[in-house]
């Protein structure tokens, strides 16, 4: 298990991630430190999936299955 750095490509563009990767919390408003390692990553998906956007979000702003807020609604919409 060594994924500390790694690329990943999220709406086109190519970004760092991995938890050695200093980060803030995506949440506007929010400037909670954080890293981009799956801890903080809504959803399952470097990059985001069907059901996450990809983005990296601090604990609090994280629910549910992993997911920022708008993924929450997002999926809760469509079920
Ligand atoms: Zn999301
Ligand atoms: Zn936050």
């Amino acid at each position: 298990m060594g994924y500390a750095y790694y690329e990943i490509t999220r709406n086109s563009a190519t970004i760092q991630a991995g938890y050695g990767v200093e980060a803030v919390c995506e949440r506007v408003g929010c400037t909670e430190k954080i890293d981009r390692g799956l801890g903080y990553l809504c959803g399952r998906t470097p990059g985001g999936d069907e059901h996450s956007c990809g983005g990296y979000f601090c604990g609090q702003h994280l629910y549910g299955d992993n997911q920022c807020e708008a993924c929450t609604e997002t999926d809760e919409e469509a079920a």
